[in-house]
């Protein structure tokens, strides 16, 4: 069955295998950032409208349970081709979600820059996760960066962040995105690091660009920086969770569970029929038109053994339809595969 709203589950580092929702179903958005990997934004703004009605989604979510219903993912990612909280509906499709995969916690990606709206608070005071990202606090690295909608500025959007915080009740995943020379400035690290210790989020994710952005500008920084930034705003977390481990603890945790239970589908290669390799073609196919992936992170996403993965992603690169790209050791994951691509 083909989805048009729907996408993955892909395998996310910060939350596991992540079922997408794409929210706006064009290139709308409300920054035009540098290193955007879906591409130059087509319609900046900032006015919210039901982009793609909440109705049609959540009818696209109850067919893919039906069909899915033995493999749920282990979040409902709110997302897509640009920023979520632009679609209008957002309350009802997160209260729909939930109905719909009642076990499945949702989570919303946004770029932060609507969340002093009080509806988009009070949706996402509805979610189990909300990722913001907040990549500078120093305004031309922000405006140079992200170069949102005019009249958004970062301390405003700081500001929102923390009152949105006081009242909400889920995880708050912070993240931050380098790109060399623009917003890995001293200044940027320290006014961070101020506003990580007064927001305490329950985790801080530096990431930087894992392929070529929208524009040549954004390069990736070296892994050493990312490292260095990544312990400086993490130790700034002093919050006990439950269990009495700090975020920062809770971070190292998550990653060493995730990489145990993140193993790609046994590797001994069925002897699969075309039918069912023409199905992992299509899925792989889906995947990759939504974000670049490795062989692994496609196998483990998609449930298939890596060595069916491989030999589709060899007929796809051999029929022109995706293209590889070197692996890039400066990138979150630090992976020695190949990225594969629709772009
Ligand atoms: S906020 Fe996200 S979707 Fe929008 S331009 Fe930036 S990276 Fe792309």
């Amino acid at each position: 069955m083909k989805f048009t709203y729907i996408f993955g589950p892909v395998f996310s580092g910060r939350l596991g295998h992540s079922l997408g929702l794409d929210l706006l179903g064009e290139r709308i958005c409300s920054m035009d950032c540098l290193y955007c990997e879906v591409g130059k934004t087509d319609e900046l703004t900032l006015d919210r409208k039901p982009y793609v009605p909440a109705d049609y989604l959540l009818n696209e979510l109850r067919q893919w349970r039906d069909a899915h219903s033995d493999n749920l993912p282990d979040y409902v990612t709110l997302g897509g081709s640009g920023e979520p909280c632009l679609n209008s509906e957002l309350d009802t499709i997160i209260k729909g979600c939930k109905q719909i995969l009642p076990s499945v916690p949702v989570a919303v990606l946004t770029n932060s820059t609507l969340i002093c709206d009080p509806d988009v608070q009070n949706a996402l005071l509805e979610a189990d996760a909300v990722l913001p990202s907040l990549d500078s606090l120093v305004d031309k690295e922000f405006a140079k960066l992200n170069r949102p909608c005019g009249g958004v500025s970062a301390a405003a959007i700081a500001d929102c962040l923390i009152q949105f915080s006081k009242k909400y009740s889920g995880k708050i995943f912070l993240e931050i995105l380098l790109s060399q020379g623009i917003n890995d400035s001293q200044e940027n690290l320290t006014l961070l690091k101020e506003y990580v210790t007064q927001l305490q989020p329950h985790r801080v994710d530096v990431t930087t660009l894992s392929r070529p952005g929208a524009f040549s500008l954004a390069k990736a920084v070296d892994s050493n920086v990312r490292k260095v930034w990544q312990d400086a705003l993490a130790e700034c977390i002093t919050r006990f969770d439950a269990n009495g481990s700090t975020s920062h603890q809770h971070i190292a945790k998550e990653n060493t569970q995730a990489a145990a239970e993140a193993q790609p589908a046994t590797d001994n290669p069925p002897d699969l029929h075309d039918q069912d390799r023409l199905a992992a073609k299509q899925r792989v196919l889906e995947s990759l038109t939504r974000r670049p992936q490795t062989p692994s992170q496609l196998a483990i996403a998609l449930t298939l053994p890596l060595s069916i993965v491989i030999g589709v992603l060899d007929i796809l690169e051999n029929e022109g339809t995706i293209y590889k790209s070197e692996p890039d050791r400066t990138a979150t994951l630090n992976t020695d595969e190949p990225f594969y691509s629709c772009q």
